[in-house]
């Protein structure tokens, strides 16, 4: 082999060598960062960069395929949709002739001001027209209404 091929396929190989290197400190730092947004805690973190500072594409494909699913922020967010929208179907509740949103203790739709709920003989408290009694103290309501439908 003659002597300047030599010296270019050193030089190569140098390259390639420091080309690998960057990009698997690059890999690590994304996996230390991507695994920090997505776990709470420093174990799952060290795990992961550790096995891809150790087996590089190996690490980061196994990293890849294990990883949680989402970022604790969307993780968070999607808690976040989810309580508001069980507090929507339990508290909330929608005016039968409009549609607006009526408060538990509106009695009025603000909207167009249907009768949602009346006071209960009793207590006051606003109870749906169509509940057999009063939530809140019990009193059993006289209804003029036809009778509830049994399921
Ligand atoms: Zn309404
Ligand atoms: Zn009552």
């Amino acid at each position: 082999m003659n002597e300047p091929l030599y010296e270019l396929m050193r030089l190569g190989i140098a390259l390639a060598g420091a080309f690998i290197a960057m990009v698997w400190a690059a890999l690590v730092l994304w996996v230390y960062r991507d695994s920090q947004s997505r776990s709470e805690g420093f174990l799952p973190t060290l795990l992961a960069t550790s096995l891809v500072g150790s087996t590089f594409v190996v690490g980061w494909a196994i990293y890849m395929m294990l990883r949680p699913r989402q970022t604790l922020m969307e993780a968070y967010r999607g808690e976040l949709q989810h309580r508001e929208a069980l507090l929507a179907s339990t508290s909330g509740e929608l005016c039968p002739a409009c549609s607006t949103r009526v408060m538990p203790d509106f009695r009025l739709c603000p909207n167009c001001g249907t009768e949602v709920k009346q006071p209960c003989d009793v207590c006051k408290r606003p109870v749906r027209s169509s509940w057999n009694l009063c939530p809140y103290c019990g009193h059993v309501r006289s209804r003029s209404a036809a009778p509830v439908e049994e399921a």
